[in-house]
């Protein structure tokens, strides 16, 4: 299957390329391996298939590397990718794969697929490459009975993720082994080596204790969440309009908002999903403490989900809010860690990153809206259409944080990434509207 395709450049041509020639070249070659491998990938383009596909290289190597991708990855990545596979204390399966339509949707549920059909525990990786942006989602499935830290919780903990060139696979994948295998048995989290980072540019970067002093701030207990909650919205309008002023192009007129009935599938998808999970974690005997309080969780989820989209059954925030956490329900049930939403657009894959946003806020975020705002640029978010203007005719698309938080629990938490207490306001606000 894998169409290698090598191309030689004549050798007194390569010594007078000047550098920009031979980038412009290095482009060219590169479209053209694109163009010649073009038949293979339509040929075997995702289906739901992939996770079969996936599960049936790991029976023989616990590192599968797509056939599309195989020509284009260094070995001495996959050499360090190994070598970290080997020093965890649970069995790793990795797989890189190329970004495709049926990932968009479903690069989040790809561990749990894997683990669904592979069936023993350990942790589960998939990396994914975008142009040349690599991401990765994992999932760590333990012993049952076993206990420890959630990954997500040594993630968020681990500052230096944020710097981790993205540009190859093996930084990410490489972290999320070792942040995997502290989660697994406490060890201590190595640094990261110099060659894995990005390096400083002093404009946007904040100094380490910042950082710091702005997580513990997050970190603040729950008491607080109500004023942060508020801090954080004032701080994002600001941020809205600063944004404004600098004159940052509109979106374009042809490009409308997520249409609501797409969330509202996914949601309700979403929530049949998860129903069948709390009846599965209902079911089995002799359930551990910690599956009980996981099963109350996920009720307590579920039960806010059904009853955004019975009390607004139209409305594209109530379905992305059911949909969030619907999703959690999901996990939690399955014994995952709950994940946050991105904040930006809550219908992305989780907030797996964080990201400084306004002074005093990080909020968590989706690899692709983490890596726009790095590079200092607001993402373009869940947007909703805002009436203004004489009885409310002249529509037009705005950020839902954007809106007042007063009328709406989901902007008021953003969605429950800010603060994970979406279930009770949503209960709060039905009492409300009552
Ligand atoms: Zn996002």
């Amino acid at each position: 299957m894998s169409a290698r395709v090598r191309l030689d450049v004549p050798a007194p041509g390569r010594r007078t390329l000047s550098a920009m020639r031979a980038r412009l070249l290095t482009a060219l070659l590169a479209a053209l391996a694109f163009l010649l491998a073009l038949p293979a990938l339509t040929a075997q383009a995702d289906t739901p298939e992939l996770p079969d596909r996936i599960a049936a290289a790991w029976r023989t190597d616990h590192l599968s590397v797509d056939p599309r991708l195989a020509a284009g990855i260094p070995q001495t990545e996959l050499d360090r990718i190994r070598a970290a596979m080997r020093a965890a204390p649970v069995p790793v399966y990795v797989a890189l794969v190329p970004r495709t339509p049926y990932l968009e949707k479903k690069t989040y549920d790809m561990p749990t697929l894997l683990h669904a059909r592979i069936g023993t525990p350990g942790l589960y990786v998939l990396a994914v490459v975008d142009g040349n942006y690599w991401s990765a989602a994992a999932e760590l499935y333990r012993q049952g009975g076993l206990r420890g830290r959630d990954l997500v919780s040594v993630q968020n903990d681990d500052k230096q993720r944020l710097d981790l060139l993205s540009d190859r696979p093996a930084p990410r994948i490489v972290r999320t082994i070792q942040q995997a295998s502290t989660a697994f048995d406490g060890r201590a989290l190595p640094p990261v080596p110099a060659g894995d980072l990005e390096e400083e540019n002093g404009d946007h970067e904040l100094s380490t204790t910042d950082k710091e002093d702005r997580s513990a701030y997050v970190g603040m207990g729950v008491g607080g969440v109500l004023g942060f909650g508020l801090t954080l919205l004032i701080g994002l309008r600001r941020r809205h309009r600063v944004t404004k002023r600098s004159k940052a192009r509109p979106p374009a007129k042809d490009d409308p908002p997520i249409e609501a009935w797409d969330v509202q599938l996914k949601a309700d998808d979403k929530i049949t999903a998860a129903e069948r999970a709390v009846a599965r974690l209902g079911k089995r005997r002799n359930r551990t403490t910690e599956q009980l309080d996981q099963r109350d969780d996920a009720y307590r989820r579920l039960d806010a989900a059904r009853t955004l989209r019975a009390d607004h059954p139209d409305d594209l925030l109530a379905a992305a809010g059911a949909l969030v956490l619907a999703r959690q329900a999901e996990r939690g049930a399955s014994g995952a860690a709950v994940q946050p939403p991105c904040f930006f657009d809550p219908t992305h894959n989780p907030g797996t990153a964080t990201v400084d946003w306004s002074d005093d806020v990080e909020v968590p975020a989706c690899q692709q809206c983490a890596s726009v705002v790095r590079r200092g640029k607001t993402p373009r978010g869940l947007r909703v259409w805002s009436r203004s203007g004489l009885l409310g005719h002249d529509r037009k698309q705005v950020p839902y944080w954007t809106l007042d938080p007063e009328d709406n629990p989901m902007v008021a938490s953003g969605f429950g990434a800010v603060s994970d207490d979406l279930p009770e306001r949503v209960a709060a606000w039905k009492d409300e509207v009552r």
